[in-house]
């Protein structure tokens, strides 16, 4: 809820089932979902940032709109492929993210991590 992996000019790309998915919980055509929350890059479909630097799907006070159905990349957090792979990365998430345990290990934070540790796309 507090927003923070939410912040910035993300790296939130929907793959087509996503965005077939999101679109559907907001009662939007594809065309019309598209055009309106997100933009291409690098020829990659991401949801877009808002004039507040917030993913366009995030309400303040209230969370992730499309929470039911976000992104997988957004299911993931904070198991980013980075965050697993290396202590020092994870340190910073840390700091940026406090659902994760300060008194957590950083292996056993591998360990519950979806993935086990493993990276992934
Ligand atoms: S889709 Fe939802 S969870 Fe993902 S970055 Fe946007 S507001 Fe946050
Ligand atoms: S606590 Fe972590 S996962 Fe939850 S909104 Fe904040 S940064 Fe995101």
């Amino acid at each position: 809820m507090c927003g923070e992996c939410c912040y910035g000019e993300g790296g939130i790309f929907m793959e087509k089932e996503e965005r077939r998915r999101i679109a559907d919980f907001l009662s939007l055509n594809l065309g019309d979902f598209l055009s309106g929350y997100t933009e291409e890059r690098h020829g990659r479909i991401y949801a877009k940032v808002g004039a507040d630097n917030f993913c366009i799907f995030f309400e303040k006070g209230k969370g992730c709109a499309v929470h039911p159905v976000k992104p997988a990349r957004c299911d993931l957090w904070p198991y980013f492929p980075a965050n697993v792979a290396d202590p020092e990365t994870w340190d910073n998430a840390k700091l940026a993210c406090r659902g994760i345990n300060r008194n957590c290990s950083f292996e056993d934070f591998v360990k519950e991590a979806p993935t086990g540790g493993t990276t992934q796309k």
